[in-house]
Formats: C-alpha cells, structure tokens, sequence
C-alpha cells in the first residue's frame, strides 16, 4: 500500500495545503517541488554511476510526491519501466548529455541485439560483470535482513514455537529456509528500487515483507513474487545435497518441508508468489502453467498438487488474465513446480 504520512504545508501562493495532497488545489503548484528537483539529481548521477537500482529506488520516490495525473507523473513512470527492463537485462544506463539515456524498448533492444554482435558482446560482458557483482554480494545481502531487530526478534520467536514441536535441528532448518526465501523478495525489491519492510516472521505462519511501495508492473509483480520461491528452492537443493553428500536424513527432512512450503506458496490466490506470478500470464500461458502442475501432480500423486491445479486451472479460465504474454514468468512458475514437486515428495521419515 502506499503510505502518505505527510506533513501539512504552506504553498508560496499563500495557501494552506492539507496534509497528503500533492500540489496546490489554488495555483497547481507541486507541494514537493525542492525534494523533487533533488531526487531528480541524486536519480541522475546514480544513472551516469552506472547504479541502476539505486536511479529507480530514487525515480520511484518522486512518483510517490507527484500528483498521478500530472504530467510529470507519466514522464517519471515511462522512465520507471526502461530503467526497470534495463535492470533486467542487466545492462547498466549509459550516461548522455541530457543526464538519463532513454533505454530502448522491448522490441527495439531485441533487434538491436540480433544486429549487431559486437554491441551483443559488449552487452553480454555487462550482463557477466553484474553476475559476478552479484554472486559476491550475495552472501553479504543474506545477512542484511538479520541487522533489523524486528527480523531478528520474530525469527527467534519462530524458532522457539517451531523448536517446542519438532526440537531444534529441524526448527533452525525450517527457519532458516524460510529467511533464504524471505531474501529472495528482498534482493528482487532492492534490485527494482521498490521500498518495503525488513521480513517479519509470523510463529506458526511463515514470514511476510509488506511493500511500502506499490508495484504496478504486472512483470515486475511476477519478478519479485516468484523471487521468493526460487531462492527457497536453491535452499531446498542445497539442504538435499548435504543430506545426500553427509547422510544426514534431517536434512532431507529440511529440504522436503521447504520444498512443500514453496510449493504452497504458489498457490495462485490472495497475495501469495503464485498470485504475483500469475499477474503476468496471459490466459493461454494461465493453462498451460495449469497443465505442467497436472503433470507433476500425475507423477508423484502429491496432494497439494491437486489443490494448485484446481486454483490454477479457475485462474486460467475465470476472472482477468494479462494481456501480454510474459516468458520469464512463465518459464521461472513451470521450472519451480518441476522442481519444488520433486524434492517435495523424496523418501525421507518427517518429524511431524
Ligand atoms: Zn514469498
């Protein structure tokens, strides 16, 4: 949701302008013009930086002091979307005279690429450099969330409930898992330059981390949604391995339980990853997603496989769909039920 907890102010017309407005209901003036002309600036030097999460996490702060139907509003959203594909491709912005450089659009850039291979090269050793960037910030980034007392102090009292039940190898297993998912949101909202809260954990439930910002991209939804998931399911593989490479069951245990959580939480309903994923498919993209789950579920007869195709299949044929077709999410939603179904059904005895 997003929050206007702004002050009340004076316009330089004289006017008192109430709290929460965004420009003079007298003179039209925009109430947060400095801080605007600021962020402008900072937004800048962060694009010509080559740091283009931090030019959106500044761009995405002035949408939040403008009026939706100013102009200016529309200018920054169309910035928004280049800067956040840029991202995605992971191509940084080259800096231009007039300080942003427009990106190109989705087609233009793919044609660009089939054209010209030394460019492809350039842009290819881009992509490898934020790779490497980022396989080494990672380890780093896991424990950002852990800094937040609120994080810590919610996981600690998970821990303790889960503990009571299952004693404390299989709760730290669990909690942990849940954290590694937790920051999969956390790493994709912090790549897009979307604000929101620290994970907060929630004994007996899982954990959540509430947007401070809204997503209006339905692919950028899907990202961060299914964000989540995928990093729980690299802590699944992960638990797997070491239970296979020490012979460790209680891993395995780990491994099957996260694995099924993940799974869960693909369930297209409310505002679950699944939901977020679906965002961006099309109808024809919502079945065949259906079709892959009646699949997995046909092959290991997992319940709760059962219960995401019946969602995912009134998903695809009721109610609204995207309209634009959305690959990634599509082949990011089919590669988790494959294999979140297959560790969710491995032979290993469960403490619960
Ligand atoms: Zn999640």
């Amino acid at each position: 949701m997003r929050e206007t907890t702004l002050p009340a102010r004076h316009c330089p017309c004289g006017t008192q302008i109430a709290s929460g407005l965004l420009s003079c209901p007298a003179c039209q003036r925009l109430v947060y013009a400095e801080e605007l002309k600021r962020l402008a600036a900072r937004a800048q030097t962060a694009e010509q930086e080559g740091d283009t999460s931090g030019a959106l996490r500044e761009w995405r702060q002035a949408l939040d002091l403008l009026p939706r139907d100013s102009r200016q509003y529309g200018v920054i959203q169309a910035k928004v979307e280049k800067l956040s594909r840029l991202v995605e491709a992971g191509v940084p912005p080259l800096p231009s005279k007039s300080g942003t450089r427009p990106a190109p659009s989705g087609d233009k850039k793919h044609s660009a690429w089939k054209g010209a291979g030394a460019v492809g090269v350039v842009l290819l050793l881009w992509k490898f450099k934020w790779l490497v960037a980022a396989a080494l910030s990672k380890g780093k980034l896991l424990l950002l969330g852990l800094t937040k007392a609120s994080t810590l102090f919610s996981m600690i009292l998970s821990l303790g409930l889960y503990w009571t039940a299952w004693g404390w190898k299989f709760a730290l297993g669990l909690i942990v898992s849940i954290y590694i998912h937790e920051m999969g949101h956390v790493t994709a909202l912090i790549r897009y330059g979307i604000k929101a809260t620290p994970p907060m954990f929630l004994p007996g439930v899982g954990a959540v981390v509430r947007l401070k910002q809204q997503i209006v991209s339905p692919r950028e939804d899907a990202r961060v949604g299914l964000a989540g998931p995928m990093w729980g399911l690299g802590a699944a593989a992960g638990a797997y391995a070491v239970s296979l490479a020490m012979s460790w069951p209680s891993w395995a245990a780990i491994a099957r339980v996260g694995a099924w959580i993940n799974l869960f939480n693909l369930l297209p309903v409310f505002s679950l990853d699944g939901a977020r994923g679906f965002h961006a498919l099309s109808r024809g993209q919502r079945a065949l997603a259906a079709a892959v789950v009646a699949g997995a579920w046909f092959l290991t007869s997992e319940g709760l496989l059962l219960l995401l195709l019946i969602v995912a299949g009134a998903r695809a044929f009721g109610g609204q769909s995207a309209e634009k077709a959305d690959h990634v999410a599509l082949a990011q939603y089919v590669f988790l039920v494959a294999a979140l179904s297959a560790l969710a059904v491995i032979h290993v005895p469960l403490p619960i």
